[in-house]
């Protein structure tokens, strides 16, 4: 699935691509995959951006197309919309007879047209993005203060910051030294501020690593060129001491951590 850090390069590599293009027809693979999205025809594209794991593409007059990638989807452009790829689920055919193309092999992905003024209440929930001003050690430490769920489950769920996914939140546990089971609000203040610079850091490096990976058209794989610790290396020495990396279920997720390293 991809995680912020690929979202974010999809972003970058999209940007260049769609500025400046306007809408002039759009279609769907079926009815659930978009909805509104006839509105956005003959709008100009103004910008892309991201919230979180949405991508954002700005159109005139404020409205926009928020973009969901879910486990396996990609927006791209197509050179000629009408040789679209099979697996493209959601297209926008462009003036120039080039296409935005949402490519997703299991079509869980969506796009929703969006008026503009309905961002906050679309992203009320979403905590700060990882690399701005708003996500301190004190923003974390008060999000923490009382939380008796597990501090893996109180990462993902995007209140505290938003778009740590299962990897990165997995690897900067790892890298704060924190046992993934034990309760948020019952992490010292020390600790919190190692595990707030563990987020940040872990998540430069996988931005990084997946502007690298996406430098080339096509499909990638989250985290591909992430030097993983912990994340999926069930029974395989953990790299900081050697013991057995464990996983166990959270949130129905899976958790990696090791239990000699993580306290
Ligand atoms: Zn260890």
């Amino acid at each position: 699935m991809p995680e912020l850090p690929e979202v974010e390069a999809v972003v970058r590599r999209l940007r260049p691509l769609v500025e400046g293009a306007r809408i002039v027809s759009c279609g769907q693979w079926r009815a659930t995959t978009a909805k509104g999205t006839d509105c956005a025809v003959g709008r100009r594209i103004e910008g892309v951006d991201r919230r979180g794991k949405h991508i954002l593409v700005r159109l005139e007059s404020g409205a926009f197309l928020r973009v969901h990638l879910k486990m396996t989807g990609n927006l791209t452009v197509v050179g000629d919309a009408r040789m679209r790829p099979p697996t493209v689920r959601a297209w926008f055919e462009f003036d120039d007879g080039r296409a935005m193309a949402l490519d997703d092999p299991r079509a869980l992905g969506r796009v929703t047209f969006h008026e503009r003024g309905e961002e906050n209440e679309l992203f009320r929930d979403l905590g700060p993005e990882p690399f701005s001003g708003e996500f301190t050690v004190d923003h974390l430490k008060n999000k923490a203060r009382g939380v008796r769920k597990p501090v893996k489950t109180f990462l993902m769920d995007q209140r505290a910051v938003t778009g740590l996914g299962n990897i990165y939140a997995a690897e900067a546990l790892f890298e704060a030294g924190i046992d993934p089971r034990r309760a948020a609000g019952r992490i010292s203040t020390a600790r919190i501020g190692r595990l707030h610079a563990a987020i940040v850091g872990v998540l430069r490096v996988a931005l990084d690593s997946a502007l690298r990976a996406y430098i080339e058209p096509g499909g990638f794989t989250e985290g591909e060129n992430f030097p993983v610790a912990v994340y999926g290396r069930q029974g395989e020495p953990c790299p900081a001491c050697g013991k057995q990396v464990k996983r166990i279920i959270q949130g129905g997720r899976s958790t990696y951590f090791c239990s000699n390293c993580q306290r």
